[in-house]
């Protein structure tokens, strides 16, 4: 194969959204400047930013990255801005297939359109990003992110995206009515006993050549097949994108590349206190350093 001829980025592209951000208190502003902080303070190479932004976050977000630069005084980023309006839009129909499946309700956080967005990302970065990476602005890194792009080296054939696993127990939960008949699976055990807990969306690698070559991926999108997958798995999600990552991972193995938990060490505690006290510390344990620090649902990533 001549997959070899990839490996080699001429450019490294790493994708974020940055959206209703309103003024320069905005707690998504903070997150957003430590998040690009730690990539420059370790970075041995030179990314291209590509945010997906509205006209008030951008004008925001512009504010934070120019004073970045100038306070480091290197150029180790270039930045590209993506209108969010104009990739939603593009994007209602996958979000309204995916909304009745994988969102609590309408109105709520994770039914926002936003939540859908790296599905189908690969429609909008231009066809000569063969492969990028997407990190939610909520995360810090710990080493130079070129080690992140290093890790599709160690993508199978067909592979064409690489996720974490999640560190809670919220698929087990989910996958409660499908567990209880299938006392053996893996699906919704955590990690360290050999199971499957889900993928967690926060740090994504896509093969958008792979991507746009897969008929199964289309189909993967479509009503029929969603339909077909959350009821065999009695399946009703609410954390969107992830959802649909995890329930095709549980499907079709052989389309993910699991990445090490050290590249996405989730800090979220909210299943500790809501009924798996006993459980939790099984899901969340992920032995190694940790690479990159995931500060979900507003969990404030820890001074080291
Ligand atoms: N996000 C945004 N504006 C918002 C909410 C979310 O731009 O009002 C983006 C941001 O990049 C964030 C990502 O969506 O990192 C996912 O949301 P979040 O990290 O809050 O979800 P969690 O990791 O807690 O599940
Ligand atoms: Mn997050």
């Amino acid at each position: 194969t001549n997959s070899h001829k990839y490996l080699e980025p001429i450019e490294y592209n790493v994708w974020c959204i940055f959206t209703k951000v309103k003024n320069m208190n905005s707690p998504l502003k903070f997150k957003f400047d430590n998040m690009l902080s730690s990539i420059l303070q370790y970075s041995s190479i030179v990314i291209i930013l590509n945010i997906i932004s509205d006209a008030r976050s951008k004008y925001i977000v512009e504010s934070v990255i120019n004073k970045k630069i100038n306070e480091t005084g290197k150029q180790l980023i270039k930045v590209k801005y993506h209108s969010v309006e104009t990739i939603t839009s593009a994007l209602s129909n996958l979000t309204v297939t995916m909304q009745p499946f994988f969102s609590p309700h309408p109105g709520a956080y994770y039914s926002d359109a936003l939540f859908f967005i790296s599905l189908g990302l690969y429609r909008f970065a231009p066809p000569q990003q063969k492969y990028a990476i997407m990190l939610d602005i909520d995360i810090e890194l710990q080493t130079d992110i070129a080690n992140l792009f290093k890790e599709f080296h160690s993508f199978k054939e067909d592979n064409i995206i690489g996720l974490a696993p999640e560190l809670s127990p919220v698929y087990q939960h989910i996958l409660y009515v499908y567990r209880s008949h299938h006392k053996h699976t893996k699906l919704g055990s955590p990690l360290s006993n050999g199971g499957f807990p889900g993928l967690n969306s926060g740090v994504i690698l896509f093969r958008f050549d792979r991507i746009r070559a897969s008929k199964l991926y289309e189909t993967l999108l479509t009503l029929p097949a969603i339909q077909n997958l959350t009821s065999k798995y009695s399946f009703k999600g609410h954390l969107g994108d992830q959802d649909w990552y995890t329930l095709v991972a549980m499907e079709h193995q052989g389309l993910i590349h699991q990445l090490p938990c050290s590249w996405n060490r989730q800090l979220c505690l909210w299943w500790r206190d809501h009924g798996y006290h006993d459980s939790f510390d099984n899901f969340a344990k992920c032995d190694g350093p940790s690479f990159i620090y995931h500060g979900n649902c507003n969990t404030p990533i820890p001074k080291h």
